[in-house]
């Protein structure tokens, strides 16, 4: 079977993690400190002194995302514009901290953020907006940002797909508001679980650091050192969402190894980009130089076909690949139409909708070959030639 993703790990995380048994600290430590040391050179390697990059690590993209927004001060009552299309963790990081989210359109090439649609959902409540950085594009992210700004919104970048990415030149998380990463088992650098909160608002920054350890003020400093607080001091909610060394210790030893992992994936990128027939389907629309791609997304040509039509051709696909050995996936049913985050007084999302139908996620992770992409690529045009 060709997975859809997959981990590359091996010998080295294996040394990793045997260094912090070995050493008897699995918790939250120097391992933790250290990787977040290494995360901030490697996304801001400038490192200037009066504009300072801040990294605090999480134990999953979700509660980085979720700690970002409760550090931003929101809360029950605040409303925060999120893509439709997007995986559910970011509409429940929002929700956890009551906060409300707001689904909003995506754009018909990419499936970000569609700023269009954002203004028609603003309301005096709306805070914020979390803009995804859907299969690893941008979308018109100046057009988000100033929109952002035109209404006094934080922004908080959903970036879990699009790790070692650059915008501008510079790496993603070096030049945004708040950005958060996941590193999940399948994502560009994997600690296991865990995820990262990236700023240069330091009040933002402080406040994630109490809020992961239970809300206890001022303790990382204290974990760095294997020490913690006893005479502590609490002021409001806070959770257990702290890295451990174990975690740490195996994402340190992946970022050791990004710039290999980002050669790959651009180039199985590219070379699907080359051989999937855009006669049947199109690539999710981004800047290969620039972005590094997590999932391969294409959405389905529908040729004059309908709704019911279209979804029926792409399961079949999906049916047909599976045949062939070949894992597929969907990235992402739209949020708005999941019970828990339903509104049955919201606007339509009719260019959501219509990707959803569409869509199809390709194998792509680094244990790749070109032959299995080039297998993936066949099988896939096979499948629409044989129908004619
Ligand atoms: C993976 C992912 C997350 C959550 O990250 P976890 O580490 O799995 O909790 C959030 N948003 C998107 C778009 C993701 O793909």
């Amino acid at each position: 079977m060709i997975k859809l993703s997959q981990a590359n790990v091996g010998a080295a995380e294996k040394e990793a993690v045997n260094r912090v048994i070995d050493n008897l600290y699995l918790g939250m430590g120097a391992e933790v400190r250290a990787f977040e040391a290494e995360l901030n050179q490697f996304i801001d390697p400038e490192q200037v002194a009066d504009a300072l990059l801040y990294v605090a690590t999480a134990h999953t993209g979700t509660s980085a995302l979720q700690l970002a927004v409760q550090a931003l001060g929101l809360k029950t009552g605040d409303e925060v514009l999120v893509p439709t299309i997007t995986y559910v963790a970011s509409f429940q990081a929002i929700a956890a901290t009551g906060a409300t989210p707001v689904a909003v359109d995506v754009a018909p090439l990419t499936a970000c953020m569609n700023v269009e649609d954002a203004k028609k959902r603003l309301t005096p409540k709306t805070r914020a907006l979390m803009y995804v950085h859907y299969a690893s594009g941008y979308g018109d992210r100046k057009a988000i940002f100033q929109f952002a700004k035109e209404h006094g919104l934080r922004v908080i970048e959903d970036a879990a797909h699009s790790f070692g990415g650059l915008i501008n030149g510079k790496r993603v998380g070096c030049d945004g508001d708040v950005t958060c990463f996941s590193f999940d088992g399948i994502k560009n650098i994997t600690c296991g679980e865990g995820g990262a909160v990236v700023t240069r608002d330091v009040a933002v920054y402080n406040k994630v650091c109490d809020l992961r350890l239970l809300g206890v003020e001022n303790d990382t400093e204290k974990r760095y050192k294997g020490q913690r607080s006893f005479d502590l001091e609490v002021s409001e909610q806070g959770w257990r969402y702290h890295l451990s060394n174990i975690n740490a210790a195996i994402g340190r030893a992946q970022l050791a190894r990004v710039e290999s992992f980002i050669e790959k994936r651009q180039e199985l990128f590219t070379l699907y980009s080359s051989l999937i027939d855009d006669r049947f389907a199109k690539p999710v629309a981004l800047n290969i130089t620039e972005s590094v791609p997590h999932p391969y997304v294409v959405f389905l040509n529908d040729n004059g076909k309908s709704s019911d039509e279209m979804r029926e051709l792409r399961n079949n696909l999906m049916d047909f690949l599976k045949e062939q050995g070949i894992e597929t996936g969907l990235h992402y049913k739209p949020n708005h139409l999941l019970k828990y985050f339903a509104k049955e007084d919201a606007a339509p999302f009719p260019v959501a909708e219509n990707l959803w139908e569409k869509m199809l996620t390709l194998p792509l992770h680094v244990n790749l070959s070109v032959d299995d992409v080039k297998k993936v690529s066949e099988n896939f045009n096979n499948f629409f030639k044989d129908a004619d």
